[in-house]
């Protein structure tokens, strides 16, 4: 088989400098690794080579294992072993390192005797973030050569540092001043000269002393439970040092490699990994590439200054962008720029802002009550009531005043995106940027394309994204887009539930075990339960309205689902009360639900509106929908959103679930091909 050319070999006198190039973040795969592995040997071989320096061509240093490797047969030669060979060798080897130094690329850097680094270089072990321990050394390395209090930190958290941090903890030896491969070079020659011996990181143990400290591991734990539940990874990697880091190096790795095939090879691993690449695929939509016109936004024109309109404002505030802030009510106004100023204030007292960034963001916001100002705008976007009257009215308006080329977009979370277009003369111009709330907050952008949206102001919308440091999704039209269409779903089975028989703790007690970040009553009292209800128009017919017509509206009240004590939820006696009689003159006896019937009531019937919602081509692909979910909704990441969860599950339990849930839980014919074809939704996606 030809070997793919990764490699060149240069010779400085007695130096070997050995360049890999494999674009485009010269991950290690396969033949990388064997580059590494017949250098190291070359130089040894050698008698005219005094020492080798390891570097990288293009924009990085090795950026980490070759992910597209996983899940196939290992081919040798492995990373242990490729590692295990530059730290045994009797020259001196010295890498150099700009861009990142991750995961894979930083255990080979900790194996080199000697670390450059240029001043902008960063360097960590996020492998935790895809469900993973460092498998090559890494748990075992970077202790040795910083201290446990420091590694555990980088590796539990998967954060990478900065060169200069990383000058200070000892994981580099230096940091070029100039040229990164002179420096290295010099650092070279400098080692060969004076006959400095190689130091092998294993064989250090002056920077263990903390390695015995079973204290240390548990506080780390302790600090972190909130961040860490559910997760496999960060358990396993404190586990792991606990235990390995005093004994002998060898014995050691040989655990760590166990620890970390275990992991690789397990449910969340795959689900987080799953999870990496659906972000990253969200981003491309078929038509749109580099050379698609983009429409260049600069000012931005937000209409409401409401719980939505101020969140999107403080994003683009943040962002750079300039905003103008426009409601029709001056008290409305008032309370929409005292929610930014206080954010901002927080922002930067809390060091999250710096002050400059704070004033920056002030001096670039302009409050109003003057319609006539979206002339100036170059993107508007409506967030007043979620009423299509309301909305159409604004849209005609903007119709006569925004300029022609800009975009005029809705944060409508239901309505007709095309209906609320259909009213401007151009149509082209109209896109849905819904934003979830707290908008400054929550990363995720779902697009809605309506019919006759054009390529670029799609396409505009999605580099917007970046900028806000938003995740974007496309979805068509229809009722609720992706989200919150699925979450309408869950509502309908929370209610059906309810009635029947279950108590809203329940609920969320199996929603919240299972990993989300709130169960539905907890969500419901959160955004509150009166909205769209009004006392005069209430039917009376659901949970949801006999609390309403009780004056239980949710958290801002004090009293939903749940009571609100010192703004803690408890159990109300009075809601299963109202909950009992509601039963009763519905003529229901009340039955009891397992934990897995809830569980699967709560999920399935929404998976199942994914399909349908995939197979009407309202989202691009099955992953999308996890992405909104994950980033729109707190579905737990490591089941990799609910697609991905209901392939991991296997579809025919599912189509089996809905069939015994009976009327109105009928499978979609997607789901039920798929999973009669023993086929999953990543297999869709795949032939898409
Ligand atoms: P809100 O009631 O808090 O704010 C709406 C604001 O719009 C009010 O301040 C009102 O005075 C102003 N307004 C009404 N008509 C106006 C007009 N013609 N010109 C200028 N200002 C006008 O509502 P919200 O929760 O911010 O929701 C706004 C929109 O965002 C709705 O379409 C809603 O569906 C959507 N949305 C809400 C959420 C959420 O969680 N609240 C999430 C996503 C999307």
């Amino acid at each position: 088989m030809a070997q793919e050319q990764v490699s060149t070999i240069t010779r400085d006198g007695n130096i070997a400098i050995c360049a890999i190039d494999s674009p485009p973040v010269n991950a290690l795969g396969q033949a990388v690794r064997q580059a590494l592995f017949d250098a190291v040997e070359q130089a040894n071989s050698d008698n005219g080579i005094a020492a080798l320096v390891i570097r990288c061509d293009g924009r990085t240093y090795f950026a980490g294992a070759d992910v597209r490797e996983f899940g196939k047969p290992p081919v040798p030669p492995i990373l242990p072993d490729v590692i295990k060979a530059i730290e045994t060798s009797s020259k001196p080897v010295i890498t150099a390192i700009h861009g990142t130094a991750l995961g894979g690329g930083l255990e080979v850097a900790m194996a080199c005797h000697f670390r450059i680094a240029e001043p902008k270089a960063k360097l960590g072990l996020p492998e935790v973030n895809l469900g993973l321990l460092p498998g090559s050394g890494g748990t075992q390395r970077l202790p040795r050569l910083i201290g446990v209090p420091e590694a555990l930190d980088m590796i539990g958290h998967g954060k990478p540092i900065a060169a200069s941090r990383a000058l200070e903890l000892g994981l580099v030896d230096e940091i070029a001043q100039g040229d990164l491969l002179e420096a290295a070079t010099a650092l070279a020659r400098r080692v060969v000269a004076d006959s400095i011996p190689v130091r092998r990181t294993s064989e250090r143990d002056d920077k263990l002393g903390e390695a015995g400290n079973a204290a240390l591991f548990d506080e780390f734990l302790k600090k972190n439970a909130k961040k860490f539940r559910g997760l496999d990874a960060p358990a396993a990697i404190v586990d792991l040092m606990r235990t390995t880091l005093t004994m002998p190096f060898a014995q050691a790795s040989k655990l760590e490699r166990e620890a970390f095939i275990a992991l690789r090879d397990g449910p969340q691993s795959k689900a987080l990994r799953h999870a990496f690449f659906a972000e990253r695929t969200a981003a491309k939509v078929p038509g749109i590439d580099k050379s698609t016109p983009r429409i260049q936004i600069a000012t931005v024109a937000i209409i409401g200054a409401g719980t939505m309109g101020s969140g999107i404002a403080l994003a683009f505030l943040q962002s750079g962008f300039d905003v103008i802030l426009i409601e029709v009510a001056q008290d409305g106004l008032d309370r929409g720029v005292a929610t930014i100023e206080k954010t901002l204030a927080k922002n930067v007292s809390s060091g999250r802002m710096s002050q400059d960034k704070a004033d920056a963001a002030r001096a670039a916001f302009s409050p109003t009550l003057e319609f006539e100002r979206v002339a100036e705008a170059d993107l508007v976007i409506e967030a007043a009531f979620e009423l299509l009257e309301v909305k159409q009215e604004i849209f005609r308006k903007l119709d006569q005043h925004a300029r022609k080329d800009a975009i005029l977009a809705t944060n409508t979370s239901y309505l007709d995106v095309n209906a609320i277009a259909s009213v401007t003369s151009r149509p082209e111009q109209v896109i849905g940027l819904h934003f979830f709330s707290p908008a400054n907050i929550m990363k995720l952008l779902e697009i809605v394309r309506a019919e006759k949206t054009s390529l670029a102001v799609l396409a505009s919308a999605l580099d917007l994204a970046k900028k806000v440091g938003k995740i974007a999704v496309v979805a068509q039209v229809c009722f609720g887009f992706i989200g919150n269409r699925m979450l309408h779903v869950r509502r309908q089975e929370t209610e059906a539930m309810l009635l029947a028989g279950a108590s809203p703790y329940d609920l969320d007690r199996v929603v919240e075990g299972f990993g989300m970040a709130m169960g539905p009553c907890r969500i419901g009292d959160l955004a509150g339960l009166d909205l769209g209800w009004t006392r005069e128009t209430s039917t009376g017919e659901t949970v949801k309205e006999r609390l309403c017509e009780a004056d239980r509206r949710g958290m801002k009240n004090g009293a939903g689902y749940y009571d609100y004590v010192d703004g803690k939820p408890q159990e109300s006696p009075a809601v299963l009360e109202i909950i009992d009689t509601f039963r009763r003159e519905k003529g229901v006896t009340p039955r009891s639900f397992s934990d897995a019937e809830i569980l699967e009531r709560m999920l399935y019937p929404m998976i199942n509106e994914g399909a349908k919602i995939l197979e009407e081509g309202i989202a691009l692909r099955a992953s999308d929908i996890d992405v909104v979910w994950l980033f729109g909704y707190g579905w737990p990441r490591w089941t990799g959103g609910p697609m991905f969860h209901a392939d991991a599950t296997g579809l025919p339990r599912i189509v089996e679930a809905l069939e015994a849930m009976g009327a109105g839980h009928e499978p979609a014919p997607l789901l039920r091909r798929l999973a009669a074809e023993g086929s999953t939704f990543a297999a869709h996606d795949a032939k898409a």
